[in-house]
């Protein structure tokens, strides 16, 4: 008996009008048990989370795999991009959409912050500052709901390696 969902079988397809909702806060939690998604990762999937963790910008599969060699040894790219793939759909991890950049990913729960992109090397940085009055800016009869900047430029590793 084949019970099929009408799902198809690509999860690539993200919408972006509709993101998933959040109901963390909504369902406490009395015995202080950790979040349920966390509870079911294997060792590994949570090691590759921990990279994210100490990670100061958005990684990319590739990038999480090199900072990960030392501690998950064994583990493969196509480990990491499983693992990626898992933690977005338990909430831990977020894509970020960057201009001319490979797929990235950062940990959901992080607060408002910006990024710098390097032109040179690629890499991504992330700033956790945020200007003021942005509101100057807004036209005249608009509100401002919402913002993200990215700022472009050189990082400190291109800027030593040219000087
Ligand atoms: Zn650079
Ligand atoms: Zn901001």
């Amino acid at each position: 008996m084949h019970v099929r969902s009408n799902s198809g079988g690509g999860p690539a397809e993200k919408s972006r009008l509709s993101p998933p909702p959040v109901a963390r806060e909504a369902r406490p939690s009395p015995l202080g048990e950790p979040h349920v998604a966390s509870a079911t990762l294997t060792t590994r999937q949570r090691g590759i989370l921990e990279v994210f963790q100490k990670a100061n910008g958005p990684l990319t599969p590739q990038e999480v795999w090199e900072l990960g060699r030392a501690d998950l040894p064994g583990v493969g790219l196509a480990t990491v991009y499983r693992a990626i793939r898992k933690l977005v759909e338990t909430g831990q991890l977020r894509q970020v959409e960057i201009a001319d950049s490979l797929p990235r990913y950062e940990c959901a729960a992080k607060p408002h912050h910006h990024h710098f992109r390097c032109v040179q090397c690629g890499r991504i940085v992330e700033i956790p500052k945020c200007p003021p009055r942005l509101d100057d800016l807004v036209p005249r009869g608009f509100k401002l709901l919402d913002h993200s900047i990215i700022l472009y430029g050189l990082c400190d590793q291109c800027m030593a390696a040219s000087a």
